[in-house]
C-alpha cells in the first residue's frame, strides 16, 4: 500500500474554533493564496527565530527555506536565539509538522515551540514558514474547487502516521474558510501552502503534485498590498501619529478589502490607555509595544460600540503600534475615526 501523505496539522487558537468554522458556498470567480484576517505580522516586521533542538544540517535547511519568503516579503528573520523570539522551532519527530499562523505564535508561553518539524521533505520548511507569516492552507482556500472524497480522506488520515479522528481531520482537510474571512484570490495548485494529495481524495479527479519551492502566485502574493509589500515602507515610513488624550478623534478610511493603517503613540505617563475606533467600519485592531513593532499586547475585533475594536491596556513608557484592518469584505471598507486617551 502507498504510504499516505505527510500533513501539516494546522494550529489553530480554541478560541477561533468556532469562528473559523463558518463556511460558505464556493463561489464562482478566482482567488489565490490564502490568508486569515488579521493574523498578518505588521508590515516591514523584523522577526527573531529560537531554534529549540535541531541538527546543524536542519538548521541551515530552514535558514535556507525561510529566506525564499523574505526575498520576496517586506519581512526580515534574524536567527539569533533569542529567549523572546517570536518563531520558535522544535525538531519532534512525533510531532509531525505544523506551525501557529502568524501572530497566533505570540499567545504561546515563550518556553513552547510555535513550529515543529518533524520532517523536513521537499519544502516542509518553506511551508511552516508560510503559515509563520500568515498564510493557511491552500487547499482550503474556498475558490478551491476542490470536492473532497469524505470517506476516502478520513480513512487514510485515520491511518498511520497520522492516526486523525474524524475530526481532526475535517478541521485540517475538509473544512474551508469563509471567504470572507481571509485575504485571497485564485486557487493556485503550485502554492507552497497545498499540500500533496492523491486523485482517490477527490470526487472530481483533482489531484496535487508535490511542490516544493514557492509558486509564482505565492511570490506575488507574499509581496501584494495586502500582505508585505516592499514598495509600502511599513513602521519605519508612514504611520499616522496618534495624541494621547487628544482634542479631536483622528479620521482614518479604509479604502479597499486588505487595507492596513498603521498608527504610532508614544506613553510618557503609564497607566491605562483605552484605544478605540468609532464609525460604521467593521474593522480589527492589533497593539504592539512597547517600542516594537512585533510584541502583540492585545487584538481585538468588536469590543467598541456597534462593530467598533476597542483595547483597554495597562501600558508603560515608550512608543506603541497600532494596527488596524477591516474584518471582513462585507463591511470592512469606509470611514473610521481613533483615539487613545489615558483614563487613570
Ligand atoms: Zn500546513
Amino acid at each position: 500500500m502507498a504510504k499516505p501523505p505527510k500533513v501539516c496539522f494546522d494550529r489553530i487558537l480554541p478560541s477561533e474554533m468556532m469562528k473559523l468554522q463558518q463556511t460558505v458556498p464556493d463561489r464562482p470567480g478566482q482567488v489565490r493564496g490564502i490568508s486569515p484576517i488579521g493574523k498578518t505580522w505588521m508590515n516591514g516586521s523584523t522577526l527573531h527565530v529560537r531554534f529549540m533542538g535541531g541538527t546543524p544540517q536542519q538548521k541551515k535547511l530552514v535558514k535556507e527555506q525561510a529566506g525564499w519568503w523574505t526575498e520576496h516579503a517586506n519581512l526580515s528573520f534574524v536567527f539569533d536565539d533569542a529567549p523572546t523570539a517570536e518563531i520558535r522551532i522544535a525538531f519532534d519527530e512525533n510531532d509531525g509538522a505544523w506551525s501557529y499562523i502568524g501572530t497566533d505564535a505570540k499567545t504561546i508561553p515563550v518556553n513552547q515551540p510555535t513550529m515543529n518539524l518533524g520532517f523536513l521533505d521537499g519544502g516542509t520548511a518553506a511551508h511552516e514558514f508560510g503559515h509563520a507569516i500568515g498564510l493557511a492552507h491552500e487547499h482550503q482556500n474556498p475558490a478551491g474547487g476542490i470536492q473532497w472524497n469524505e470517506q476516502a480522506v478520513i480513512r487514510a488520515m485515520a491511518g498511520a502516521p497520522n492516526f486523525w479522528s474524524e475530526a481532526q481531520t475535517r478541521h485540517n482537510i475538509l473544512r474551508k474558510y469563509a471567504a470572507n474571512q481571509i485575504n485571497g484570490t485564485e486557487f493556485d495548485p503550485k502554492s507552497v501552502m497545498l499540500y500533496f494529495f492523491p486523485a482517490e481524495w477527490t470526487t472530481n479527479g483533482i489531484a496535487t503534485s508535490r511542490n516544493e519551492v514557492l509558486s509564482g502566485l505565492d511570490k506575488q502574493f507574499i509581496a501584494g498590498a495586502k500582505m508585505y509589500p516592499k514598495s509600502k515602507p511599513g513602521v519605519t515610513g508612514t504611520v499616522t501619529e496618534l495624541k494621547v488624550n487628544p482634542r479631536r478623534r483622528t479620521a482614518a478610511s479604509i479604502g479597499t478589502f486588505g487595507e492596513e493603517d498603521l498608527f504610532r503613540f508614544r506613553v510618557d505617563q503609564p497607566g491605562r490607555h483605552v484605544i478605540d475606533t468609532q464609525g460604521s467600519t467593521d474593522v480589527y485592531m492589533k497593539l504592539f509595544g512597547p517600542d516594537s513593532q512585533t510584541a502583540l499586547i492585545a487584538e481585538d475585533d468588536d469590543s467598541g460600540i456597534a462593530s467598533n475594536a476597542r483595547i483597554a491596556a495597562d501600558l508603560i513608557e515608550g512608543e506603541y503600534f497600532v494596527q488596524i484592518r477591516h474584518w471582513n469584505r462585507e463591511s470592512g471598507k469606509g470611514d473610521y475615526t481613533i483615539s487613545v486617551r489615558r483614563t487613570r
